[in-house]
């Protein structure tokens, strides 16, 4: 976050902090966890792969322990910083090509995952209407 406000950022909505005194969770969307301070902020250099690589292993642990979307949050405010550039998610990239390739997705765990890294809801997949036993419909 380059226009730094107040004394830091919300690790989940970005929300500006404006000062620590008196704060026990973020004033927008509720969150205790810790939150970002501007004296922190660095510039660092990364090859867009490494960051990648970074990011799904992080995603995937977020996965299966089940820890919210704190990798989204910080992916996606990464990846504003190079929109041009592929995702750094897998469900970001699997979003892009259910997009692209009109795919519908059957793992709700995987649609949400999918929306809150992308912003954008993807179809269910629907199952095929199986015929009765005599062959109609
Ligand atoms: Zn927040």
């Amino acid at each position: 976050m380059t226009d730094a406000k107040g004394v830091g950022f919300c690790t989940e909505c970005a929300a500006h902090i404006e000062s620590w005194e008196g704060l026990t969770a973020c004033p927008r969307c509720g969150t205790t966890n810790v939150p970002c301070a501007n004296e922190n902020q660095v510039t660092v250099t990364v090859n867009w792969h490494e960051l990648h690589l970074l990011c799904v292993w992080a995603e995937n642990y977020q996965r299966a322990q089940g820890l919210g979307s704190t990798i989204y949050a910080i992916a996606k405010r990464l990846h504003a910083q190079h929109p041009e550039r592929d995702p750094l998610t897998l469900a970001g990239e699997l979003g892009e090509m259910a997009k692209k390739y009109e795919m519908d997705v059957s793992d709700p765990a995987l649609r949400h995952d999918i929306a809150a890294q992308t912003g954008e809801e993807v179809g269910l997949v629907r199952r095929p209407i199986a015929p009765d036993v005599d062959g109609t419909l």
